[in-house]
């Protein structure tokens, strides 16, 4: 009998280890135990739960610093293998810049994009390349991106209107400023992209290659995967700019002649606008940086309370080339009808131009007002609504007051590329219409937080009621049903892409798109 139970206890011992073996296998390493360069954070991460919105406060469980592509690799490839019974989830964050809690993940790991800078940039110019190009890491500053390629004479073509943003935020969703309505938006100017998909494959894309999962990750909220490189098209770049402001009074005017301006062949190398609501003083604030081209008329214009349009232009040169820069805009700003005493021009150099809401950053920052809550909205808005919109939404729902700057300028849909994820309207032209508010905080009246979000509840609601065709840019929705209703006809391709890039919705939980399912 002691001979069996030796044998019957050393055969439990081999069940025994066979367990433990396949326990190990099995039950995935905690994330600290992950081989990786870079490491995890699991204490003082609550700056990872905060965004430029400064409305939405999502915790997560800890913070990636990568030191490699294969660092995020990994860590994605763990949580997928913790398949449906974790609730896990990753969110990549570029600066956080977001405005709806969008580049966080409540309890999962947030993965700060901005420690993956192993490489120099790296613009490539020469050996037979027709077309100069930068390849770049996903958490790269745009500005930075700037002043690497300034050395090569050379610079992307298309910006967003400030730059202290990443590369990876702005091609999750389109990359838009005053140079689109020639060049597209960042997204129509990227050559190839590497992505770790939500599996934890590491995949290079491009319109040959993998052209699926480049468009797919071009405009896709982030839900397909996290953009580790990006190469960039480049073009020469220029030394200075002419910087105009001028204003009009009749909003039909604006937009035509804004218009006309981005499909002349002849014209401004970027164009923008907006739209001013009872500033009297504001061509006195201008004086600061622009040139009255008229002083004593300028100081004289009074708005008397009026909306104003502002129609913002930039001519580009270089040094030597200033008296014909100077001619050409003669002969441009001689076919517009703007208030003729209204016309501010600033010479400045190309960065400082580029980076002008930088600068408007410090200034902000200064006082203790950048850090405030921005309830922002942003829309696309059809050409054949534009003026509808307009007259109810400057004409009555704003009439009074702005709590900050609103945009408006035209894009042409051909320079948007429709298989991307982006969601635009259904016509040739669009205006991007930017209401950048900022809240007093704890205020009741008409700058707090309350205020304007149901001025903007107000403005959806028209859009909604008027049918205006309109899609929100840089989108937020609660339900899945609003989202279904922003995607419209393109949701089922949406919704095909995630179940093949990401299928146990891991990705960008900030976005409230899809949840992941336990
Ligand atoms: P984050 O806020 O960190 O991330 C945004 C989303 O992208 C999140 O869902 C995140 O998970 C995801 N993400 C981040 N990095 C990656 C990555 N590498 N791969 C995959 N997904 C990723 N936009 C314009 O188009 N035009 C403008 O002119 C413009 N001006 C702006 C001015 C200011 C002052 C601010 C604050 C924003 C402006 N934006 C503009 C909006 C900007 O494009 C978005 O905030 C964008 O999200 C970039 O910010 P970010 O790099 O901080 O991204």
């Amino acid at each position: 009998p002691q001979v069996q139970l030796a044998k019957y206890s050393s055969y439990h011992k081999i069940w025994l280890i066979i367990l433990f073996i396949s326990i190990t296998l099995v039950t995935p390493l905690p994330l600290e135990n992950l081989p990786l360069e870079g490491q995890f954070s699991f204490e003082e991460i609550n700056h990872a739960a905060r965004d430029f919105g400064n409305r939405y406060q999502l915790p997560p469980l800890a913070v990636l610093h990568p030191k490699s592509v294969s660092d995020i690799a990994k860590t994605i490839k763990h949580v997928w293998k913790m398949g449906q019974g974790s609730d896990l989830t990753v969110a990549a964050r570029g600066c956080g810049h977001s405005l709806q809690g969008q580049s966080q993940a409540h309890q999962g790991v947030v993965i700060n994009m901005r420690s993956l800078r192993l490489h120099p940039i790296q613009v490539v110019v020469q050996n037979g390349v027709v077309q100069p190009y930068v390849d770049v890491y996903g958490g790269e500053l745009w500005i930075n991106i700037l002043h690497e390629c300034l050395k090569y004479g050379l610079t992307p073509k298309s910006w967003t209107d400030y730059l202290h943003l990443s590369v990876g935020g702005t091609l999750s969703n389109a990359g838009v400023s005053g140079q689109a309505f020639r060049h597209g938006p960042q997204i129509s100017n990227v050559h190839q992209l590497e992505v770790v998909t939500g599996k934890g494959e590491v995949v290079n894309c491009s319109k040959k290659q993998n052209a699926e999962l480049f468009h797919s990750v071009l405009g896709g909220l982030g839900q397909f995967g996290i953009i580790t490189r990006a190469r960039i098209s480049l073009e020469p770049a220029p030394q200075m700019v002419k910087w105009i402001r001028v204003l009009y009074s009749d909003f039909d005017t604006f937009v035509r002649e804004q218009e006309q301006l981005t499909v002349a062949k002849a014209t401004f190398d970027y164009i923008e606008g907006f739209v001013i609501i009872n500033r009297t003083g504001l061509l006195n604030n201008w004086r600061t940086s622009f040139d009255p081209q008229d002083p004593v008329q300028a100081s004289q214009f009074s708005s008397d309370g009026k909306t104003l349009f502002c129609l913002e232009l930039a001519k580009y040169f270089k040094h030597d080339e200033a008296d014909l820069a100077d001619q050409e805009i003669k002969l441009m700003l001689s076919q517009l009808s703007y208030i003729s005493s209204t016309l501010f021009i600033a010479q400045v150099s190309y960065v400082d131009f580029l980076d002008r809401v930088h600068v408007s950053e410090i200034k902000l920052r200064s006082k203790g007002l950048w850090e405030v809550p921005h309830p922002w909205l942003n829309l696309l808005i059809p050409k054949s609504s534009i003026h509808r919109f307009a007259e109810q939404v400057f004409g009555n729902i704003l009439k009074d007051t702005s709590n900050g700057p609103i945009l408006i300028y035209p894009v042409n849909k051909s320079k948007w590329d429709n298989r991307t994820s982006v969601v635009i309207p259904e016509e040739d032209v669009f205006y991007l219409v930017g209401f950048l508010s900022s809240a007093v905080p704890s205020s009741t009246g008409s700058d707090g937080l309350d205020h304007i979000l149901s001025q903007n509840k107000r403005i959806l609601d028209f859009c909604e009621s008027g049918r205006l065709g309109v899609k929100q840019y840089l989108p937020h929705y609660s339900t899945q049903q609003e989202w279904k209703a922003h995607f419209g006809p393109r949701w089922e391709v949406f919704k095909q892409r995630k179940s093949t890039y990401d299928p146990l919705a891991i990705l960008a939980p900030g976005q409230r798109i899809f949840q992941k399912s336990l």
